[in-house]
């Protein structure tokens, strides 16, 4: 198996902690699954989303277009050489 010095990072997403209320939209809908609740409660007892892997999410912003409480973003990155 070949392995590649480093892989490129297309998007991130940025995620409100305490605005989320742990619905779950952002992750069911995310289009390349990239995402999942975290073990971690914010203040108001909901498990927020975080990355899987960084190098799933392509900064779509599918998930910032479903969050009802605008809790999480997506946003692309410029490629790494
Ligand atoms: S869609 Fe928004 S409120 Fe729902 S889990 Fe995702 S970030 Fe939280
Ligand atoms: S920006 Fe797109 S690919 Fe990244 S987590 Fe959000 S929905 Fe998924």
């Amino acid at each position: 198996m070949t392995e590649k010095k480093e892989k490129k990072i297309r998007g991130t997403v940025v995620v409100t902690v305490e605005r989320c209320k742990g619905c779950g939209f952002c992750v069911e809908f995310c289009p390349t699954d990239a995402l999942k609740l975290s073990e971690q409660y914010n203040a108001k007892g909901y498990h927020p989303p975080v990355l899987t892997a960084q190098e799933l999410c392509s900064g779509c912003d599918m998930c910032g277009l479903l969050c009802p409480d605008f809790a999480i973003y997506g946003t692309r990155l410029k490629a790494r050489a």
